[in-house]
Parts: C-alpha cells; structure tokens; sequence
C-alpha cells in the first residue's frame, strides 16, 4: 500500500517498488526506529512487518 515508506525518517531506506507493487527495506541504511511496524501493525492494522535484531556493533 506504500504508506509505512511516507513515514520512514530514512532517506531510501524503506522504499517502494512500483513495478513489484512492494515496498522494502535497505537494512544497511534502516535505524531500528519501528516507525513502519507502528505504522502498518497499529495505524493500518496489516501486520505485514516484523523486526529482527541483528548482531550490533557498538
Ligand atoms: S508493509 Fe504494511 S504499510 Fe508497508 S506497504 Fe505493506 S501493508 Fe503497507
Ligand atoms: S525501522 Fe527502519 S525502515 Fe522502518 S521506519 Fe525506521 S528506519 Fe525506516
């Protein structure tokens, strides 16, 4: 539906693929903020994000 890339504060990070008709992630780039789960899971209520903790370096 392309609405958690409007509120991601991350520069090309969460980005939506007209053709494929799909939004993704860079995670290179992605803070962890959660912005798009709190968008799509509890504004949408679509549950289609879940976050996984990466090994992080200090
Ligand atoms: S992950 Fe959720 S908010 Fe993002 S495009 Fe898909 S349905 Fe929409
Ligand atoms: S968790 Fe990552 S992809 Fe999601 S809104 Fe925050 S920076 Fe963007």
């Amino acid at each position: 539906c392309n609405t958690c890339t409007l509120y991601c504060p991350e520069a090309n990070t969460l980005m939506f693929d007209k053709e494929g008709n799909t939004s993704w992630v860079d995670e290179d780039r992605c803070k962890g903020c959660a912005l798009c789960v709190y968008v799509c899971t509890d504004m949408l209520d679509r549950n289609c994000i879940t976050m996984e903790m990466a090994g992080h370096e200090e």
